[in-house]
């Protein structure tokens, strides 16, 4: 069955035809039959270089020889337990060796279910209400989070079903802006959380201001406020120990997911000890799961991290630097007023001719110019996600050679999207 048929009978059996909604595109997503490095392949018998992976977790790529081996062992032994393994211990190790906050772990399914959890935690410990996140920023597709979030609900601002008295204890400021958050926290004295992406992954790319992180941190420091990393895209990404590695700022919690699953369902929360402590059932805040620290994916996470060294991620963040760089080059020579953004392996081209530091600049892009571009891309066989406000990836397997053909797809889509008639004395 093609993928358009498909679809027609999935829209029939599934709200949208789909179970996470950023993956519907008009008129038909693509339906997956395998994915293999830095490829995927569809049913209809097409390939495509892969810079959506999965909207995170594949920095090795798709079908990770390694993982896969371990994994098919472990398939063996059983999948499930409801009973702690030596696996854990293990990998709960490893991510307090190399995340400069944590000091304890647990892991869960889901990101989604790590900042519920963390904000839950900083809650507790405070014994204080409100939590404030900033415009723009997506945590997951829970009642506390979902205020003026990013992508999950497809840049749903908010959404039904969430009563009022949840989202009261939200409030939600601008990114990048000191003046605004100072504000917020003078103004309200029951906070007891600052939840933040270090980077913001879910309306595109959006790297904090000079000094901005820091200034996070002294304020929450100074208010005794929880200042909670949400990593669940930059965490084993942008560095070993993630984004407060790489800008050098310890928060109290850490939030992963993705990544650290090997391509498994995960989460985890980490952090200070002190507050690590009152979770149940050392403390009295509850956290549970059938499935947490389910053995398949903490083997898988294991055997990913085994792989994620220094080396790793010169070459990983080199990769990442040559596509941006092959960007910047394109819409300098096509001479267009948009923004070549990203940063470590993230990157993503804004269609707006304002730089974009917040959620606000985020709006002024032209969406449907985005959706041309995004169709474009795919006729050239590069899958990126089908959003402007998505962030586009590299893995370790994508080669210069990948890169360059990601380039040469990005140069004709955006000078389809911009109606700028090919070059004829092209050398
Ligand atoms: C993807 C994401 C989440 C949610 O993780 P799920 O595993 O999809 O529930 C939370 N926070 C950030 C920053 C994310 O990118």
């Amino acid at each position: 069955m093609s993928s358009r048929e498909m679809f027609i009978i999935a829209k029939d059996y599934m709200p949208g035809g789909v179970d996470s909604p950023v993956r519907a595109y008009e008129p038909y997503p693509f339906f997956v039959e395998k994915g293999y490095g830095c490829k995927i392949y569809d049913v209809d018998g097409n390939e495509y270089i892969d810079h959506c992976l999965a909207y995170g977790p594949l920095v090795l790529g798709h079908a990770n020889e390694k993982i896969t081996h371990k994994i098919s062992h472990q398939l063996k032994l059983g999948t499930a337990y409801g009973a702690p393994t030596e696996a854990e211990v293990k990998l709960a190790k490893e991510v307090v060796s190399r995340v400069p906050c944590a000091e304890m772990v647990r892991f869960c399914n889901s990101g989604t279910e790590a900042t519920m959890s963390a904000i839950r935690l900083a809650r507790g410990f405070t014994g204080k209400n409100k939590i404030i996140k900033f415009e723009g920023t997506y945590h997951g597709a829970h009642d506390y989070v979902l205020v003026k979030s990013g992508s999950a609900g497809a840049c749903l601002p908010d959404s039904l079903g969430i009563p009022e008295e949840t989202t009261k204890n939200t409030l939600s400021c601008p990114f990048n802006d000191e003046d605004a958050l100072t504000k917020l926290i003078s103004d309200n004295d029951d906070i007891a959380a600052v939840i933040i992406e270090p980077v913001m992954g879910n309306i595109g790319c959006v790297v904090p201001d000079e000094g901005f992180l820091e200034f996070v941190r002294e304020i929450t420091e100074s208010k005794d406020i929880i200042l909670i990393f949400d990593e669940v895209i930059t965490g084993f990404r942008l560095a070993r120990g993630g984004a407060q590695e790489y800008f050098d700022i310890k928060p109290d919690l850490v939030t992963f997911g993705k990544i650290l699953g090997g391509g498994f369902p995960v989460g985890a929360v980490a952090g200070r000890k002190d507050i690590m402590k009152l979770m149940a059932p050392e403390g009295k805040i509850y956290q549970a799961g059938t499935f947490n620290g389910n053995p398949i994916t903490i083997n898988a996470g294991l055997v990913t991290l085994e792989q994620l060294d220094h080396q790793f991620y010169n070459q990983l963040n080199k990769s990442g630097q040559y596509i941006r760089d092959s960007i910047r080059d394109i819409v300098d020579d096509l001479d267009l007023n948009i923004q070549a953004v990203g940063i470590g392996s993230m990157f993503q081209i804004y269609f707006t001719d304002k730089e974009v530091h917040n959620y606000a600049d985020s709006q002024t892009c032209d969406t449907k110019r985005f959706l041309t571009y995004f169709r474009e891309m795919l006729n050239n066989e590069i899958f990126i996600p089908p959003s402007q406000y998505e962030c586009n990836f590299v893995s370790i397997k994508h080669t210069e050679d990948d890169l360059d053909k990601t380039a040469d797809a990005i140069e004709n889509s955006l000078r389809v999207a911009f109606d700028i008639s090919p070059e004829e004395d092209d050398d």
